[in-house]
């Protein structure tokens, strides 16, 4: 039997799809066209409908050893899930099911192809919230798991690992295999679960999570603070926290690249004055105590130098500023090459930021930054015309150097993919890379999953 009719006889005939015109979806994600992977010639794509049908596809794969490229909702930014040899995409897609959001025990568990959307809404329409966000609310659980998304809110509520409690996983073997549980306190052996969150599809199939929640909060409220360059700006973001307060998000954002975004949506940006900007969020139990902070927030960057201030009373306000910043990567996307995702120590992206505009100098090019500021989470966007001539790979490297010289890391929310693969290597230590390898080979002794990803 080929290994179309062997899937089509584990996932049912319609579930396979065999004709390249009919995948081309599958072989893509969000990552930019200069560093976008190739996709190899012979791919298979199959749709399995439970964990079982996951573990029957696992057996066959690891029997013949084909690889197999695990696949949620392709935002990925970094190649993570492009099949770069012959191969099985797994996607995870028809495994949507909100199994239960439980009251009692302030959890959500679902199966790894819901996606965000979904399940964001049905916690919000129960009073509660799951915290991290992600940027495109068409990621998976799965994949957010599998890459241990970050996002806006992380300030306050810490990334996708916090989150996590339980995890069903299939290993490529076929072995099931549960992690964790409904459990805030769980010191049983070596922690596998943590393992498997960020570990890109290179260890096992993540098809179901267990996620913590928390009530949500009475009233959000979002302020816009302008300030006259990158530097002032983000120096006043330590200034704040030093205040005692802790918003939900803090976010850079420059007059330049926003502006493009506000009219990529036919809006515009409601802050007039000043070249670079902050977006703090703000929560709280009550209108009186948001109110409250943002004043403070107000004070403390008045104190650092700020040209303007603007409270976005109405959730109409809110949702413009935060559309239009959350628009930016798809806005920028047909002028750019590459988004970088470094982190800094918070205390150093002042000197980041100023190593980025040196560097854009040097290079007679502009070199646009956006991201998560309070995390020292930054995303250098390199454009066009660095690829155009020939320099954007001695760019990067000159950017990577600096964040590494500053105590920073190649990627903090996105992940390594493919696409980060030489610049993993390069600062990862030999020992700690050798480590990795061996935990690779025993979850995947054949090393049929997402070859050529992450940590290989
Ligand atoms: C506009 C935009 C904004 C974004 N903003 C943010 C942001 O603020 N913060 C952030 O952290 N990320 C952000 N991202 C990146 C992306 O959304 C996240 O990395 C997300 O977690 C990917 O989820 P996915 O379901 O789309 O996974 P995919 O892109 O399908 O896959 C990503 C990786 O996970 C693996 N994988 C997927 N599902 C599984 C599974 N079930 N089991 C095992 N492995 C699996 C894949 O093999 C691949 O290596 C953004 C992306 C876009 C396009």
């Amino acid at each position: 039997m080929t290994l179309a009719n062997e899937l089509k006889s584990i996932v049912g005939e319609d579930f396979v799809i065999t004709r390249r015109d009919q995948m081309m979806q599958y072989l893509l994600d969000e990552t930019p066209q200069a560093v976008k992977p190739v996709p190899a010639d012979e791919v298979l794509v199959a749709k399995p409908s439970c964990s079982a049908e996951v573990s029957d596809l696992l057996k066959l794969a690891n029997r013949t050893r084909t690889p197999v490229y695990p696949r949620g909702g392709g935002t990925s930014t970094v190649g993570g899930p492009i099949p770069t040899t012959n191969g099985i995409v797994l996607s995870l897609e028809r495994m949507d099911r909100l199994i239960e959001i439980d009251m009692d025990n302030l959890m959500v568990v679902a199966e790894a192809g819901v996606t965000m959307e979904t399940m964001l809404r049905a916690v919000e329409g129960k009073g509660l919230l799951f915290p991290p966000h992600p940027g495109d609310e068409g990621a998976q659980v799965g994949g957010v798991v599998a890459c241990n998304a970050g996002g806006s809110r992380a300030v306050k509520y810490g990334i996708v690992r916090n989150y996590v409690k339980g995890l069903e996983v299939v290993l490529a073997t076929g072995e099931m295999v549960s992690m964790g549980g409904k459990l805030l306190k769980n010191n049983t052996g070596l922690d596998l679960m943590h393992l498997m969150i960020g570990s890109e599809g290179t260890l096992g199939i993540i098809t179901r999570a267990v996620f913590r929640l928390y009530p949500m909060p009475a009233v959000t409220a979002v302020l816009l603070v302008s300030f006259g360059d990158r530097r002032t700006a983000v120096a006043a973001v330590p200034r704040v926290l030093q205040s005692g307060i802790l918003p939900l998000a803090v976010e850079y954002v420059e007059r330049d690249i926003i502006d493009i975004s506000a009219h990529h949506l036919g809006m515009s940006w409601p802050a007039k004055r000043g070249d670079a900007h902050l977006i703090f969020t703000v929560d709280g139990r009550s209108e009186d105590e948001v109110y409250a902070l943002c004043e403070q927030i107000a004070a403390a960057c008045d104190a650092s130098g700020s040209v303007d201030t603007l409270f976005a009373e109405t959730k109409q306000e809110q949702d413009t500023i935060l559309r239009i910043r959350n628009e930016l990567y798809g806005a920028l996307m047909g002028d750019l090459a590459e988004s970088l995702d470094l982190a800094v120590p918070p205390a150093k992206v002042a000197d980041f930021l100023d190593a980025v505009e040196r560097i854009a100098r040097e290079y007679g090019s502009r070199i646009p930054n956006y991201g998560h500021a309070a995390d020292g989470n930054l995303h250098p966007h390199l454009m066009m015309d660095l690829q155009q001539r020939g320099i954007l790979w001695e760019v990067k490297d000159a950017i990577y150097e600096e964040g590494a010289r500053l105590g920073g890391t190649v990627t903090a929310e996105h992940g390594v993919g493919r696409s980060r693969r030489i610049y993993f290597n390069r600062y990862t230590d030999a020992t700690s890379r050798r480590l990795m390898r061996g935990i690779k080979d025993l979850f995947d002794p054949n090393g049929i999953l997402n070859p050529g990803a992450a940590i290989e």
